[in-house]
């Protein structure tokens, strides 16, 4: 059985929050059961992009703050790090608060640049992950709950994609194509190679809709913790009210017999999940939908069945970075006009991920918006 240990918390107030990270790791032994004196402790919060904390793309820096500080006191010698996937690290680091938690936990900040080649558990032959993240003595997972237009949620499991440092991600992309069971194969293969000892997840102020930049912050109150990233993310799914079907990440991770995919096998501390108020995210609009017809039919119709990302006009100015960041290259801009080629596109959605104007929207096929009209449904 795996553990995971999950508890209310109202908000991002220091000592509140404090209490309830205390409250939350106490049935899983405390932070001693995680960090010994001595031990170099990286803690890898969501660093996306350099969006302010209130916009919930990233972690919230008083939880990182507060683990960073419990972390200490154990005796262990704390690292904020990650590589975010837009702009530079330090004035990411700034505009997230990171660089003010690291501050007054005297922890150090670093940039994932160096990187080490890892030879692959699984289908995988080889893995290259940032050098400090692999050999870290110890890894505390920080991530945010949020939707998550390819993989339905980024949690535990989806936050460590950030020990592929910057540009090489889009190389996985590319490698994975439109198949989100292989990104998730992917994703639990460098989950394996290096695991977290601990996993805390911020879902006091989680994300829906179109996640993971440019959805929407939805208060949840409730943090989620255990040793098991796996376990943590099908708890952080009943939270979130999505059901596994849904879920390439823990789809996959039940197929490969992972510990912690199962939720019967898994035993909750704290709060029972059946006290935890229901509550069911809206999901992102990029996401496939499922009307049952035959695979024939939606193999011809793909076109008009299949979202395609679409710049709006009117908000987009042309800066290039989705371009850059597309990982088949699938993005032009001519003529001051930008266009997005369906043939080469792999529906990735790192172009929405990236625009740091959100101006990088969504259109859907003819059918599928009628399909989607008819059958009511908004996204799934
Ligand atoms: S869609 Fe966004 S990232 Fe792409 S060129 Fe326009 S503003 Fe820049
Ligand atoms: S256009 Fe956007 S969704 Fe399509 S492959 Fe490029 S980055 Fe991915």
């Amino acid at each position: 059985m795996e553990s995971v240990s999950i508890v209310r918390a109202s908000g991002y107030d220091y000592d509140e929050l404090k209490k309830a990270v205390c409250e939350l790791l106490e049935p899983l032994g405390g932070i001693n059961a995680f960090v010994s004196s001595g031990e170099k402790v990286l803690l890898k919060p969501n660093m996306l992009s350099g969006k302010s904390p209130e916009k919930a793309v990233t972690t919230h820096p008083v939880l990182v703050q507060i683990v960073s500080e419990l972390a200490r006191d154990a005796g262990g010698r704390v690292v904020i790090g990650d590589s975010p996937g837009i702009g530079g690290f330090l004035s990411v680091a700034e505009k997230c608060g990171f660089y003010e938690a690291a501050r007054k936990s005297g922890a150090a900040l670093a940039e994932f640049k160096d990187g080490v080649e890892l030879k692959g558990g699984g289908i995988f032959k080889s893995i290259r992950v940032a050098r400090n993240y692999y050999e870290a003595d110890k890894i505390i997972n920080l991530p945010k709950l949020k939707t998550h237009e390819m993989m339905t949620l980024t949690c535990a499991v989806k936050n460590l994609f950030g020990a592929v440092i910057g540009a090489e991600k889009a190389g996985w992309h590319l490698k994975a194509g439109t198949s989100k069971s292989l990104f998730a194969r992917l994703l639990l293969e460098i989950y394996l190679l290096k695991k977290p000892a601990l996993n805390i997840v911020d879902a006091i102020v989680a994300m829906e809709g179109d996640g993971p930049s440019s959805g929407t912050p939805i208060k949840r109150g409730i943090l989620i913790a255990g040793a098991n990233a796996v376990a943590v993310d099908v708890i952080a799914a009943r939270v979130a009210g999505i059901p596994g079907t849904l879920l390439p990440i823990e789809r996959e991770a039940a197929s490969l017999g992972l510990s912690g995919a199962v939720i019967e096998e898994i035993n909750m501390l704290g709060e029972s999940i059946q006290n935890i108020p229901a509550m069911s995210f809206k999901l992102p609009k990029g996401m496939d939908v499922q009307f049952g017809l035959p695979p024939l039919v939606t193999r011809i119709m793909k076109s008009h069945l299949t979202s395609y990302p679409a710049a709006d006009h009117s908000i987009c100015i042309l800066c290039g970075i989705c371009r850059d960041a597309c990982p088949p290259v699938a993005i032009k801009i001519r003529n001051s006009a930008l266009s997005v080629d369906k043939s080469r596109c792999i529906r990735c959605w790192c172009c929405r991920e990236l625009c740091p104007h959100n101006a990088m929207g969504i259109k859907s096929g003819r059918l599928l918006r009628v399909l989607k009209k008819l059958s009511g449904k908004s996204s799934v």
